[in-house]
């Protein structure tokens, strides 16, 4: 049977040469880097190459910090929370500002903070497009605002923000800002210091690295809570014995992802173009966002009188890997948030149908695919009661 992955926003498979990169790591060279025996120059050397490629693939100046962690969460906790100790415990700030579509990652830190600790949390809204107006956060933002969190690129509709601007906003009005940037990095260019953040978060498992291992850019200066005290690894920031292997995957698999960028821009975008233009022929179907505003490997389909959970399965008998939406929210497949945040319908009579390709997928695997899914919405829409017998969509269908 064929096997066709379309999940890459969940997770990618490693790259194999950044596997075979890792090997050694793995096994031979496993000396501690902060030990002062040769066991420990070697790996020593391994991070200090590794975090070098680390710094220059995310446009990071020497005197920011890049502090490894083991995943984007982590690193999105970590500046939540330390934000709540540093800029809003014993200060006059108390509100913290979301868009409306942020991982849960984002969400549920942000709940926590609200109910144990009184933070104030406001949501940005996100306009039909998926992405969030700038105007908007100039309504919204006080001085009361000690941070404004705003993803770079969303899991799920693949929209990107005008993270500069709403960066400069948050400065002008004194509050620090933080990017969740786990699906920008390896899709787009990201820079995060000409972009001008503070924070930024990601993880190498969503560019063809490893999981368990992931960063968090610090501006150079700032300062941040910690919340792993122990050890003076990571100049103290965050203590815990260094994931070698793990940080070298990363880093390669980074600058394996930035020498092909072009590649994703032209090569997957034209894949992802084709397919969503297939997509589009089924009638009753619609893309969230616009494509030249979205990475290039992502497309979110509603398409009507169908239930979500019945494509996925029909798919995955297909040999194809898709998905109703973030991994994480994937109990809740009846109800996607940002369908319900955006105003598009998605419920159980409409699948919100996620496809995001990666540098693997060849033609012939969107061409076969396409055809599926095409044949899935078919035979599922005739044995559906929602979709034939709906008044309206009858109305409209006449
Ligand atoms: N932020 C975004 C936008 C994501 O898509 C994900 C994973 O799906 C995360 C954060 C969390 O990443 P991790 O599971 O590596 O912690």
């Amino acid at each position: 049977m064929k096997e066709i992955y379309l999940d890459n926003n969940a997770t990618t498979m490693i790259d194999p040469s950044v596997f075979e990169l890792m090997k050694p790591y793995l096994e031979n060279i496993y000396g501690n880097p902060n030990s002062l025996h040769r066991y420990g120059q070697a790996t020593h050397k391994a991070l200090n190459d590794a975090l070098n490629k680390l710094y220059s693939g995310l446009g990071a100046s020497d005197l920011d910090d890049v502090i490894i962690t083991s995943c984007a969460t982590e690193s999105i906790n970590w500046v939540l929370k330390g934000i709540y100790f540093d800029e809003i415990l014993n200060k006059d700030k108390n509100e913290i500002i979301i868009s409306g579509v942020e991982h849960p990652a984002v969400g549920a830190a942000c709940a926590f903070l609200e109910a144990r600790l009184g933070v104030k949390v406001k949501t940005l809204p996100v306009n039909s497009e998926g992405t969030c107006n700038v105007d908007d956060l100039k309504a919204m933002i006080s001085d009361k605002t000690a941070l404004v969190n705003v993803m770079w690129a969303n899991n799920e509709t693949g929209m990107i923000f005008p993270i500069k601007e709403l960066a400069q906003v948050a400065h002008e009005h004194g509050a620090l800002f933080h990017t969740d940037a786990t699906q920008a990095v390896g899709k787009i260019k990201v820079d995060f210091r000409s972009a001008g953040v503070d924070f930024a978060s990601f993880s190498a498992h969503k560019f063809h690295g490893p999981k368990g291992v992931g960063g968090l850019y610090i501006k150079q200066g700032l300062k941040l809570t910690s919340l792993l005290h122990g050890g003076e690894h990571m100049g103290g920031r965050r203590s815990g014995t260094l994931n070698v292997a793990g940080i070298v995957g990363m880093a390669e698999a980074l600058r394996l992802a930035n020498l092909m960028l072009d590649y994703e821009n032209s090569h997957i975008r034209r894949l992802r173009d084709k397919l969503e233009d297939e997509i589009l022929t089924i009638p009753d179907v619609s893309v969230v966002g616009i494509r030249a505003n979205r990475v290039p490997n992502t497309i979110l389909a509603s398409i009507k009188g169908v239930e979500g959970e019945a494509m996925l399965w029909d798919l995955n008998k297909a040999g194809i890997a898709a998905s109703t939406g973030s991994a994480c929210a994937s109990e809740t497949l009846e109800s996607n948030p940002i369908m319900e945040a955006i105003g598009a319908e998605a419920d159980l009579a409409h699948t919100a149908l996620r496809l995001s390709l990666s540098r693997f997928n060849t033609e012939s695997e969107i061409d076969y695919a396409a055809e599926q899914i095409k044949a899935a919405a078919k035979r599922l829409r005739a044995i559906s009661s929602t979709y034939a017998y709906s008044p309206s969509w009858l109305k409209k269908d006449k």
